[in-house]
């Protein structure tokens, strides 16, 4: 605790995963032994890199470059790259630690792994976010390869970033080799890659919900964020019949008590993805409540919003305890979790106390990697699968995932508990190849 001291979020992603492990040291005295638990939670190394570039005004600027390679026991490095102001070491390292866990769970052969930097995209010009990409790609080049880590998008890493990272990969390198996933169609991509986590997350709940013979028709759903993740979310909770009511960003939230239908959604689109506007304008345009400063579980406390499912997709510790007791309150039984951490240790806790149906990123927000596991499989086999191909493999592993957590939590005596049931799932596959490695 002592050397990671300044570093809460990983310090918080580590006690939350080792409290969950706790059953599996009984079982295991091998791994007790072989100290597999203290191993773990060490990074198998950390990268962090000066990254300069040129702005348009042709003065220089200096920013921090990070590339946590966690775990390879299982597969290649794989995890995505963060480009955002709030961007530090501690942050990388609890990504990449939860990483490590999620990609053992898509039962695909990725190792953990996170990225990415404090540059903020927001309010940078194309050729000033190009510059930057490619002064990050001429360090992290020689890091990476499509054998020993392959990094992805994430936080202000879109299909644009991961277009101008990859051309100069391939610049300087010469190798068109599937080294970054989350490519264009044209030159490597997945169809469904960026429908991944938000689908996956939708299906992670109709699983979780199926156990209590419910499903998602007619239900009202909370979704935070307006990224890649909470876009998504929206499209698959229209195609299951659900009505999704808000949405957010780092300036305020919208609610839509008629339901955000296709029409909206295509407006989010074109606002979010195209023009970079700000979630505001949404409630100018179809004249709903926008909430200034507030999030979605700051409005869902303080309007009494009622709702069944709740979606948080925009960044970790977005919902503290008071806010999940409103939650509760407020009639919601089930909390898939589309972000990375969203919800604290307290809310947590209530969540559990209340016997919400509780899914949490490591397991709920799979599919984005999956999609990505699967992106590298096609490269490897330069052949490109249909969307349907894909999404019903999506679909296929949420449905493995929901059910590795779930027998793993009754196999430890903690039935129902998707947290404890996701954390033993992951981690039993990682201990076991670390355990036949010897001490290296
Ligand atoms: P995007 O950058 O596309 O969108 C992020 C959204 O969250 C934006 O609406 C952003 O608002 C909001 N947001 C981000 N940080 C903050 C903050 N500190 N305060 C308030 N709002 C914030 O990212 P993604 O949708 O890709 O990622 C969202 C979450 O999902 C993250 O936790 C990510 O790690 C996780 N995730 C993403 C995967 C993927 O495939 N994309 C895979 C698995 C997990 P604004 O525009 O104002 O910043």
């Amino acid at each position: 605790k002592e050397k990671d001291s300044g570093q809460p979020e990983f310090l918080q992603a580590v006690q939350e995963v080792l409290t969950s492990l706790e059953p599996t040291a009984q079982k295991h005295p091998d791994f007790v032994r072989a100290k597999i638990y203290d191993r773990i939670v060490e990074p198998d190394r950390v990268i962090m890199f000066r990254v300069a570039w040129v702005d348009d005004r042709g003065e220089v600027q200096v920013n921090r470059g990070f590339r946590v390679q966690f775990n390879n026991a299982i597969g290649p490095y794989k995890g995505g790259l963060r480009f955002h102001p709030s961007v530090n070491l501690g942050i990388i390292k609890f990504l990449g630690f939860e990483q490590t866990f999620k990609n053992s769970l898509t039962t695909l052969p990725m190792g953990g792994a996170k990225g990415g930097s404090d540059f903020n995209p927001k309010g940078k010009s194309d050729q000033e976010v190009m510059r930057f990409c490619q002064a990050f790609m001429r360090e992290l080049y020689r890091h990476i390869g499509p054998d020993t880590d392959v990094p992805a998008g994430d936080i202000g890493v879109g299909e644009r970033e991961i277009g101008y990272l990859y051309g100069y990969y391939l610049k300087i390198v010469n190798a068109n080799t599937s080294v970054l996933t989350g490519k264009g169609l044209e030159y490597g991509g997945s169809l469904i890659r960026p429908e991944a986590t938000g689908y996956g997350a939708v299906y992670f709940a109709a699983e979780m919900l199926a156990t209590r013979n419910l499903d998602l028709r007619g239900k009202t759903a909370v979704v935070s964020g307006s990224g890649n993740v909470a876009q998504y979310t929206v499209e698959k909770l229209l195609h299951m019949g659900a009505r999704p009511i808000t949405l957010s960003d780092s300036d305020g939230t919208i609610v839509d008590e008629a339901g955000i239908d296709g029409e909206k959604l295509r407006f989010v689109f074109e606002l979010k993805n195209y023009r970079r506007g700000r979630i505001r304008e949404y409630a100018e345009k179809y004249n709903v409540p926008y909430f200034a400063n507030q999030s979605v579980w700051d409005v869902v406390r303080e309007q009494g919003l009622k709702v069944d499912v709740a979606f948080p997709s925009a960044h970790e510790n977005e919902i503290d305890g008071p806010s999940a007791e409103a939650l509760v309150k407020n009639g919601c039984y089930c909390v898939a979790e589309g972000a990375n951490m969203p919800s604290n240790l307290d809310a947590v806790r209530v969540f559990q106390e209340n016997h919400v149906l509780y899914g949490p990123g490591k397991a709920a927000n799979a599919g984005g990697v999956a999609v990505s596991g699967l992106e590298m499989a096609q490269n490897a086999m330069r052949l490109s699968w249909s969307r349907e191909e894909v999404d019903q493999k999506l679909q296929g592993i949420m449905r493995n995932i929901h059910r590795a957590a779930l027998e793993a939590s009754e196999a430890y005596g903690c039935k129902g508990n998707y947290v404890m049931g996701a954390n033993i799932a992951g981690f039993l596959k990682v201990a076991k190849a670390m355990l036949a490695y010897g001490i290296v």
